[in-house]
């Protein structure tokens, strides 16, 4: 027999209950992100996917479900489930890193509030296209993106979705190369294991959830080796399906081993 899940934002914490919401998949949440997702709209809750804008957030507002007041990544109930249920777990994952190439020199040349539109305009595009894929965006600073596909979230085809964005990213006219306006962007896609959990943020003023591992380490060495306008995908990802693709080996700086890639562009 199989024993009963924890309820989502009811039970005790544990590496287990972390384990279950996102290798397995928790059924509360797993409900919540089918009937969330189909509310408008962005931004939204970075963990059960309530919007926070539009109808949808101002119907979920009036169920408690509002942005939380000190963690504007998070609602109020997923704010609370952190810290009343701080944890983690390893989990096989899919990651993405997505950056901007050159944006020094970029800043260099041009005026603060061009560059602040830019990086603007390339969050926004950028988490729309990891988003349609049902990627979760687990943060994003300066001018990079990290997102991450947990089975427990995505189900077992996290590699596919995640190379669904990758394509979708290299797709998007905003970063495809040709264009004066283009954003030269550098993408990165590993799959493997990630330690994902809960650390203190803003001293101790609330929880965030973060990735952890060499897996991560990876993707972001993934993301800052490709050649502007390309993503690098390494073969834990891509099985057979880039078998058209040269596969190559890369010297990622910090890492002891090689890494064997696809390059996409
Ligand atoms: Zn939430």
């Amino acid at each position: 027999m199989t024993e009963q899940p924890h309820r989502f934002e009811e039970e005790t914490g544990n590496t287990e209950l972390w384990t279950t919401i996102f290798a397995d998949g928790h059924p509360d949440l797993t409900k919540q992100h089918r009937l969330h997702k189909r509310l408008p709209r962005d931004p939204r809750c970075r963990l059960c996917l309530v919007p926070f804008e539009g109808l949808g957030g101002w119907y979920m507002r009036r169920k408690g479900k509002g942005r939380s007041s000190r963690n504007e990544h998070y609602c109020a109930a997923c704010d609370g489930f952190l810290e009343t249920f701080p944890g983690g777990a390893e989990v096989e994952m899919s990651v993405l890193y997505v950056d901007i190439r050159n944006s020094t020199g970029y800043a260099d040349a041009e005026s603060p509030e061009h560059v602040s539109a830019r990086i603007n305009s390339f969050l926004d595009r950028a988490v729309a296209r990891i988003t349609d894929h049902d990627g979760f965006i687990m943060a994003f600073y300066g001018d990079c993106v990290v997102a991450v596909w947990p089975p427990g979230f995505v189900g077992p085809g996290h590699a596919q979705k995640a190379l669904g964005a990758a394509r979708a990213l290299l797709a998007d006219p905003m970063f495809r190369k040709g264009s004066n306006a283009a954003i030269p962007v550098g993408i990165g896609v590993h799959t493997g294991p990630v330690y994902i959990s809960t650390v203190e943020a803003a001293r101790g003023l609330f929880r965030d959830v973060s990735i952890f591992g060499k897996s991560v380490n990876v993707t972001a060495r993934l993301a800052s080796e490709a050649a502007p306008f390309t993503c690098l995908v390494s073969e834990s990802v891509a099985g057979s399906e880039l078998g058209e693709t040269p596969e190559q080996s890369y010297d990622l700086k910090g890492l002891s081993e090689p890494v064997r890639a696809y390059s996409l562009n």
